[in-house]
Parts: structure tokens; sequence; C-alpha cells
């Protein structure tokens, strides 16, 4: 990435070499994501220094190893967690390393996973191991979107069996959702303006599906779940989302929000809220962002257990140079599923 929405371009760099504690990982497989076209429009400013390389969701094999690396050695499968922290701020010693004081993260604050060879700091702490039963694919596929779905319901919604849920934006994330809540017994609704999301919802196991294009989707989602549901998810981002995700809500129900909003949307962070809806029925609204890395080796091990599946969100695989095309076409929504980067040949 050269410019800010520029055109990415396909260049030769020279093989980067691991730092004392880092590793270099040859990649074999990354997710394409919305936070990827976030960095790419503009919205995380500075933050982005160019020239640059994105990608965030990334596993290979490691290909060296600085001296004082511990966990990996060469030829070692991993996947590179999204929310990693530095192990020692207050945040990281209570557990909630994804919250680090000192964050780094792969493709946004160092160059990432739409390169062959991805330098990685920290190698015991940025990169966990990756079971045998989950395919560079599959393990590309988990993405932010899989593990920031898992997170979001398990750990902050802290979903129930039986429990109605609205997840309100079906895109890589969205689907995630549907497909953990409805191994989580949970009841969904899934909800979105595109008809391939909502049958891709409803192949997932999703109990109902609301084109909000067409009826208004609080109440529709009200209507379907007798009252409102329990859990209601944003995962979007965008004022007309977040606000129909609460309202969708029954009393004492929780909202996750899970999209973050984008300059370039308009919202530009503040999304005005329903305050005293909220008030009177009593709901919570959980802010929540990634997942902690310790909690990957729970989430790899219902992959390879075949429990859960993110390679049944895979809708394309790419070569390298056809990423840029990917992000263009997020612009305007038509991505549908999610994309994965898996040959890097010139
Ligand atoms: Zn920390
Ligand atoms: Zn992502």
């Amino acid at each position: 990435m050269r410019e800010v929405g520029g055109p990415l371009r396909v260049e030769t760099w020279p093989d980067p070499a691991p730092g004392r504690d880092g590793a270099v990982v040859r990649v074999e497989a990354c997710g394409i994501c919305r936070s990827d076209w976030h960095a790419w429009v503009g919205d995380m400013g500075a933050r982005i220094r160019l020239p640059h390389v994105l990608g965030h969701e990334f596993v290979g094999v490691v290909e060296a190893v600085g001296p004082d690396v511990r966990r990996f050695k060469p030829g070692d499968r991993v996947i590179a967690p999204f929310s990693w922290g530095e192990g020692g701020c207050p945040q990281c010693r209570a557990g909630a390393e994804h919250l680090c004081d000192r964050r780094v993260t792969p493709g946004f604050d160092y160059w990432g996973g739409y390169a062959r060879y991805v330098a990685t700091p920290s190698a015991d702490r940025s990169l966990v191991p990756l079971p045998d039963g989950v395919g560079f694919v599959v393990g590309a596929s988990l993405g932010c979107r899989f593990m920031t779905a898992f997170h979001a319901l398990v750990d902050r919604a802290a979903v129930r069996p039986g429990e109605w849920v609205a997840v309100h934006g079906l895109g890589g994330v969205g689907l995630s959702a549907v497909q953990i809540l409805v191994t989580l017994g949970a009841r969904v609704v899934g909800v979105d303006i595109r008809p391939e999301p909502l049958a891709r919802a409803a192949a997932l196991g999703a109990a109902a599906t609301v084109d909000a294009r067409t009826v208004d989707a609080a109440e529709a989602v009200r209507e379907i779940t007798g009252g409102g549901a329990q859990v209601a998810v944003d995962a979007l981002g965008i004022a007309a989302t977040c606000r129909a995700a609460l309202q969708s809500l029954g009393k004492r129900g929780r909202h996750v929000q899970i999209g973050l909003t984008t300059r370039t949307g308009g919202e530009a962070a503040d999304i005005p809220l329903p305050v005293d809806f909220i008030v009177r029925q009593e709901i919570t609204f959980h802010g929540s962002l990634g997942m902690p890395a310790a909690r990957y080796d729970d989430l790899l091990r219902l992959v390879a257990a075949g429990v859960l599946d993110p390679g049944r969100l895979v809708g394309r695989r790419v070569g390298l140079a056809e990423a840029g095309g990917v992000l263009e076409a997020m612009t305007r929504y038509e991505t549908d599923g999610v994309t994965v980067i898996d040959r890097y040949e010139a």
C-alpha cells in the first residue's frame, strides 16, 4: 500500500530477518478483512505508515527464529493472533492482553500477511501453534472475525442455549457469529439488506432472517422473538445497524457492539443512541474487541474437532495480486463471505 485508497501493488522486497525475540513466518494464507479496508481508506489515520503491507489474519510456517524465542522453531505451523499483548502491562497481567496498553497489531503496526514472509516481534507472544487438524485456509478464515465473534458471544454476552440472538450485519464477523451461536444452541435471527448473506445465515442454521430493506428490522426481530431478543449484535458499526440492534432487544437485553464506525461512512466514532429505551428496558451495552490470545487454544480445539468450521464462511480464494480488487469490492459491499489469499507466487 503506497497511498491511502490507492491501488495496492505487488512489489519485491528483500526477505526479512527475525529480531532477537522475533520470528519470520512463511505465509501460506491470509484473510482479507474489512479492518484492512478501514486502514486502506484512511480510517486509522497516521497509525498506518506508508509504504505499508496489510494483513492481520495470516497463518503459515515458521521459517526462522531469533535466539531468544522459546516456544517456536523452524517448521512449526502457526497462526498470528490479531490481538496479542506484550505481557507486562496491567491489562496483560489481568489476562486482557487483547486490550494491552502497548498493543501492536500485525498488518497495522508492523507489516503483515499480504506478503510471503512476515517478521513478527515477540514471537512467543505474537504467534500461537496451529493444530495439524486445521488447514491453512481454514486457519486464515478464523481471521479476526471468528475469534472476535467467539469472544463477543461467549465471554462478553455470555449467550446461553435457547436464547434469541439477533445478528445485525452479516459480513464475515456476522456470519461467524451465526455459526458460533447455532453451535451454542441459541436461536438466531440474521439481519441484512443483501440476499446472499441472508441465504448464508439460513444455511448456517439461523432460525429466521430479516431483510432490512423491506421491513423495520427491530420491529421484525421483536415480532419473531415474541417481544425482543435476549442478545443483539451489531456486527457492522453504522448508525442503522447499531440502533436497530439495540431496539430489537427485549427487557434486560444485552447489546454487543463488535462493528467499529467508519470516518468515511459519516459516523466517525459517534452514533446517537435511544437512551430512554436503554434505561427503561435496562439494556446492557457491551463493547467487544478481538479476543485474548490465550483463548485461541480453546477456539482452535473446537475447530480441529470439527465442532466449529470457519472454512464454511470462505467465499473466495485469491492470489496476492487480486487483494486490491477485493478491497475495492468492499467499498461497494460486494464481497460475499470471507476472501482468503492462498497464492503468493509472482
Ligand atoms: Zn500489555
Ligand atoms: Zn480482520
